[in-house]
């Protein structure tokens, strides 16, 4: 309801075009205080205004009484008594998220014109339990208990956390950050000495196998600003670890990141990752281990060095160019760009389909995965045993 007040900011226009975006910027501001009962003065309209011309760097501008008047009659905007008080608890809390979220996607995106969205990221964590398999099983009708064999959770097995980067341009950032669960709280050095290291992985370890805020340092300095540009926008969730100060305290000389955190609640809505990624991510993986099982093989998923090949394929075939506009739709879903992706196949859809010749490229086996980027079928053996980690992209 929002979004036909939501500015679109771009540099540059006339001045005429300047000013009708700073008073677009500060109705849709005026209009969303009220939304929320917030009593609004001329000195508010004045600051919003104010806050507009310096985004459009329109410094001649004052926002002085002959453009408040003229404002105000403009969008017939009138003084009134106030008739009844209301506590601002009363708006309905979700509401207010929704509406926290709109204000916020604007601000962001509003950035997003001034710094191309491949400087635009957004990075979050998501766990992996021991559970790797689908939900949901093919059983006969009428079948009431409805039972799924899993693979074993022994000693062995590890749950990890995973904290992709996408861009808004559509990239997946490499490396993808993992934290393992260890028992010690890192890696032993007979663990460390067969540890399988891809390049596109970044491994830590940690007692819980969840991302602590000591998690945050090391991913700020060795993922992300040792792979992105010099002026970037990162967007992270309202989670007590992300905070601006420790941004600063990580951001090296040169580099110039400007931090957006989601205002809480609001991340199922606006968070790139939670809107499309994380989900299809997941689905990738208990794909692949329902096959595993099908198939009878001997993979143990839950021993370490197998999470880490498999997340290191799945972020492989994630980074292919196929699925730029899939990760796209991610940011153009909750209104951060304004151009609709073209239709896209997600990795699950087009890596697990059905083929209609449906033999192994090297050895005719039986398919289990079609890759993103070479779009060559593979077995299981060819796909997972052998590594195929592919950067050979045949549109
Ligand atoms: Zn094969
Ligand atoms: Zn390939």
């Amino acid at each position: 309801m929002l979004r036909k007040w939501a500015l679109q900011v771009e540099q540059g226009g006339t001045k005429k075009e300047k000013m009708k975006r700073i008073e677009e910027y500060t109705f849709n501001k005026f209009m969303e205080a009220r939304q929320l009962r917030v009593i609004v003065h001329e000195v508010d309209l004045r600051r919003w205004a104010l806050q507009a011309r310096d985004i459009e760097n329109l410094q001649t501008f004052k926002a002085g009484h002959t453009w408040l008047y003229t404002f105000k009659k403009t969008f017939k905007l009138v003084s009134k008594k106030i008739t009844r008080f209301v506590s601002t608890n009363m708006v309905n809390r979700e509401d207010d998220i929704h509406l926290q979220c709109s204000v916020f996607v604007n601000e962001v995106k509003s950035y997003i014109a001034r710094n191309e969205p491949l400087n635009v990221y957004n990075s979050d964590q998501s766990g992996f339990n021991l559970e790797l398999h689908s939900g949901r099983t093919l059983t006969e009708e009428g079948i009431k208990i409805v039972e799924g064999g899993i693979q074993s959770v022994s000693s062995t097995s590890h749950s990890f956390t995973i904290q992709p980067t996408i861009s808004a341009d559509g990239q997946l950032l490499s490396p993808l950050f993992i934290v393992l669960k260890e028992s010690i709280g890192h890696f032993g050095p007979i663990v460390e000495q067969h540890l399988f290291r891809p390049d596109n992985v970044y491994l830590a370890a940690s007692k819980s196998g969840k991302l602590t805020t000591d998690y945050f340092n090391p991913w700020l300095r060795e993922i992300y600003f040792t792979n992105t540009g010099p002026t970037t926008v990162l967007i992270l969730d309202s989670w007590s670890g992300h905070c601006k100060q420790t941004v600063n305290e990580v951001t090296p000389e040169g580099k110039n990141v400007k931090l957006f955190i989601i205002p809480k609640g609001g991340t199922k809505y606006v968070q790139p990752l939670d809107v499309y990624g994380f989900r299809t991510w997941k689905n990738f993986v208990r794909r692949f281990s329902d096959i595993v099982l099908i198939l009878n093989h001997d993979i143990n998923l839950h021993a370490r060095n197998n999470i880490i090949k498999l997340q290191s394929l799945v972020h492989n075939q994630f980074s292919s160019p196929r699925f730029q506009n899939f990760i796209k739709y991610s940011w153009y879903k909750p209104g951060y760009i304004d151009e609709k992706p073209n239709a896209f196949q997600n990795p699950v859809e087009y890596c697990y389909a059905v083929e209609n010749e449906p033999r192994c490229h090297i050895c005719g086996d039986l398919v289990i995965i079609k890759c993103a980027w070479c779009k060559k079928s593979s077995c299981l053996k060819h796909f997972f045993y052998e590594y195929h980690y592919c950067r050979n992209y045949i549109e």
